[in-house]
């Protein structure tokens, strides 16, 4: 068994107190059977109501079962009560693991940090340029993820992804021509990256292990008109989307209104969205769109946060091919995460005047977006459907 963590994965440490973003408030607490043991020892007036909620629970119970605010949020402090009043002991399994994300694939464990935690986005931040695994003698003893046990697989997915990083890093930032050019390298990456996917996803279908194989020893091939399949591999812009499908995706489930209270942050700045855009037709909207883009980019906006941010996701979520086979579901949920943590950018932008966010501010953008758009399944799926609508036309 092998182990490897990202190379910044020891430096997180919880802000609690200080934090802009608390963690436990907008999403469901799942207990596991562990805390569930723990709970119905304790004795007092809260424990009543925790085992009540337990009880009324059900087979899958919840510290807070709406969602809302964590019953044991002191708000004043930002601190955990329960952690406070009994200890680390008392915190739920899901509070002491966030935001590590642990997977046991069977023949590696990966150790990432989700970014829905505002200060492992803000270490992201920071480490942006340098991202890349760091392999572990040890690491922790988990149960392995899914039923897949074919280690020679799960080798092409890695190789697979390595050759896509190695893409990303050739042509979009540090020396690479095309970085300083607005997003050219990247979206001419990007459509190179969903093709090879997608013969990735063939080879698979086929059970062509040897063309698996080729493609996964191989640079991601430079594919040229002549390889167009219109059907299948459309020539349509991938970075930034045309604003009528990031419209089409902000009509998703995406928003709602009661995230002025779980994820207040991001209600505001899907406000800022609906202010700019709701009132312009959709040739409109697209001339502000690029507008505020270009403006963006003057002020500094970095473009290469964009291309890390996508090397983060395929780092931390790319794994999951191994059990679903689905190569071109992966990248194309990478790709649309990539276009809205944008379009989220773009409104703190335009929120501010114009003015670029310091780090802390850019974090939490990145922060919640995490929160509400990767931790669904139903709505990565909707959106998903919105991104494969416009993109392959069904
Ligand atoms: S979001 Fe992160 S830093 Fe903030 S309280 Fe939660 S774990 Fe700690």
């Amino acid at each position: 068994m092998k182990y490897r963590k990202l190379s910044y994965f020891d430096e997180f440490h919880c802000r609690a107190g200080e934090c802009p973003e608390n963690c436990c408030r907008g999403w469901q607490i799942p207990l596991a059977e562990e805390d569930l043991t723990r709970y119905r020892e304790m004795k007092g007036e809260k424990a009543l109501g925790l085992n009540l909620r337990i009880l009324l629970g059900g087979k899958d119970p919840f510290l807070n079962p709406t969602g809302g605010k964590c019953p044991y949020l002191l708000e004043k402090e930002g601190l955990c009560e329960l952690q406070k009043k009994r200890g680390e002991e008392y915190l739920p399994l899901v509070c002491k693991l966030f935001p590590r994300r642990q997977i046991n694939y069977g023949p590696v464990t990966e150790q990432s940090l989700f970014l829905s935690c505002v200060e492992a986005s803000r270490l992201f931040l920071e480490h942006e340029s340098g991202l890349h695994y760091i392999e572990d003698e040890n690491g922790p003893d988990l149960p392995v993820y899914g039923d897949n046990d074919d280690e020679a697989y799960f080798r092409r997915v890695e190789e697979s992804r390595e050759r896509i990083l190695e893409l990303l890093d050739d042509t979009c930032v540090g020396n690479a021509p095309e970085a300083a050019d607005g997003f050219y390298g990247f979206e001419e990456a990007l459509k190179r990256i969903r093709r090879y996917a997608g013969a990735l996803q063939d080879a698979c279908i086929r059970y062509d292990s040897e063309r698996l194989r080729e493609l996964c020893e191989n640079p991601v091939p430079v594919y040229g008109k002549e390889d167009a399949d219109e059907e299948k591999q459309p020539d349509k812009s991938l970075f930034p989307l045309p604003i009528t499908v990031l419209n089409e995706l902000m009509s998703t489930r995406f928003y709602q209104k009661k995230m002025k209270e779980k994820i207040p942050e991001l209600y505001r700045l899907c406000h800022v969205y609906f202010r700019i855009f709701d009132p312009l037709t959709e040739e409109a909207g697209q001339e502000r769109f690029d507008e505020l883009l270009s403006a963006y980019l003057r002020a500094g906006g970095r473009t290469s946060k964009y291309v890390h941010y996508l090397q983060y996701y395929l780092l931390t979520y790319y794994g999951e091919v191994f059990e679903d086979y689905s190569f071109t579901r992966r990248i194309d949920y990478g790709i649309l995460h990539t276009n809205m943590l944008l379009l989220m950018d773009l409104c703190r932008f335009a929120e501010a005047g114009q003015k670029l966010p310091d780090l802390i501010s850019e974090a939490r953008t990145l922060a919640v977006y995490e929160k509400r758009g990767l931790h669904s399944r139903d709505l990565q799926r909707e959106m998903y459907d919105v991104f494969t609508k416009y993109y392959l036309g069904r």
